[in-house]
């Protein structure tokens, strides 16, 4: 059988070893005679599994000890509920940079629950640049202040995280955790979905500083991030195998020598695609200001929709896939998550060169 390399942006591609490893396991965990599918989750094998991927994930972040790990559910997108109940506690107010769709959506989410101030967007250029602003920007009595590192939809990122002083900064990193080292300290809150550079859907990431749980009194347990970290993530049955699979993907990170080393293969690759698109009298990247470039969605156009159309269709039939771009932007998309080796990034170029030759 033969493996595609796949630009998808969530779910996406894997680490093959990783896959290796799940194969390898699936009918019979270590030993146990059961695949971890069929587990327990109160059974010794998968605590097991979930404090080791805690570990694992405090190592490779570098986790302070007065954060909590929660390995919840419901997708990046129940963060955009859960975060406006547990932190609009003191002003019912909250800050929002605007760069995207999933920040859109978050602070649309955060309405419900107080007020919502935009202090800086994008939205007027198709998002497809990162808006200034400053430290005095946010409001003094915003009880939190959101914002994502990396537009997953338009391609950009906000490669230093914003100055917010004492206030509390959440982000979500769904589409780059993990991609670079980070300093947790700077966070409230971080939250991402596994899906795509973490693991498989179905579970999602919280790291919440401890001063942040329980400042809003019944909350639904379910939703109470003060329950969940009570709990260990086991106030009910967590996402069992999703924690497995990130488990094993921290552990990949971990041999390849961690974040600062995958940080470099990321920027290599990226850089490799960039440097392309610039020169190429074909295809152009949708987003022109190189700071502002995400390296880990790209996007880019070509002459016109029926060219996209065909480069895609081209692409696809060498085994490339999923490089369709979001609707909202057109042309493609290549998402070069830590899973795409080098090797397809070159790949992606080869054939990108071969039809841009075509073409002549
Ligand atoms: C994909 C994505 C989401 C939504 O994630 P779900 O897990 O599908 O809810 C939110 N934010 C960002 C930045 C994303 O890339």
């Amino acid at each position: 059988m033969e493996r595609v390399y796949n630009f998808s942006a969530g779910p996406s591609i894997l680490p093959t070893p990783v896959l290796l490893k799940i194969q390898a396991e699936l009918l019979d965990y270590q030993g146990s005679g059961q695949s971890v599918m069929e587990m327990s989750h109160r059974s010794e094998d998968f605590i097991k599994i979930a404090d080791t991927a805690e570990v694992d994930l405090r190592e490779l972040l570098a986790i302070p000890a007065n954060y909590k790990v929660l390995f919840l559910q419901g997708g990046a997108s129940l963060q955009f509920t859960m975060i406006p109940m547990n932190l609009m506690s003191k002003h019912k107010k909250a800050d929002f940079i605007n760069t995207g769709e999933w920040s859109k959506k978050a602070a649309l989410e955060a309405k419900r629950y107080g007020e919502v101030r935009i202090v800086a967007s994008s939205e007027d250029k198709n998002f497809n640049y990162i808006p200034n602003f400053s430290a005095s920007d946010f409001s003094s009595d915003a009880d939190y202040i959101h914002y994502v590192s990396n537009n997953t939809i338009f391609g950009t990122r906000l490669v230093k995280f914003p100055e917010v002083k004492d206030k509390v900064l959440v982000c979500d990193m769904s589409s780059d955790i993990l991609s670079k080292p980070i300093d947790v300290s700077k966070f409230g809150l971080i939250f991402a979905g596994a899906q795509k550079n973490m693991g498989i859907a179905g579970l999602t990431v919280v790291i919440i500083r401890d001063d942040l749980l329980g400042l809003v009194p019944n909350l639904p347990p379910m939703l109470d991030f003060k329950v969940q970290a009570d709990n260990a993530s086991m106030y009910n049955t967590p996402s069992c195998f999703s924690i497995y699979v990130a488990g094993l993907v921290f552990k990949w990170l971990k041999e390849l020598g961690g974040l600062k080393e995958i940080e470099k293969i990321n920027e290599a690759k990226a850089k490799l695609l960039y440097d392309y698109l610039d020169q190429s009298s074909f295809f152009a990247p949708t987003i022109s200001n190189p700071k502002d470039r995400s390296i880990m969605n790209l996007c880019f156009l070509s002459a016109s929709k029926e060219s996209d159309a065909a480069f895609v269709k081209y692409a696809t039939q060498k085994g490339l896939v999923n490089l369709k771009g979001h609707r909202s932007v057109g042309g493609m998309r290549a998402s070069l998550y830590n899973g795409m080796p080098l090797e397809g990034v070159i790949e992606l170029i080869r054939v990108m060169s071969e039809f841009e030759g075509l073409q002549a």
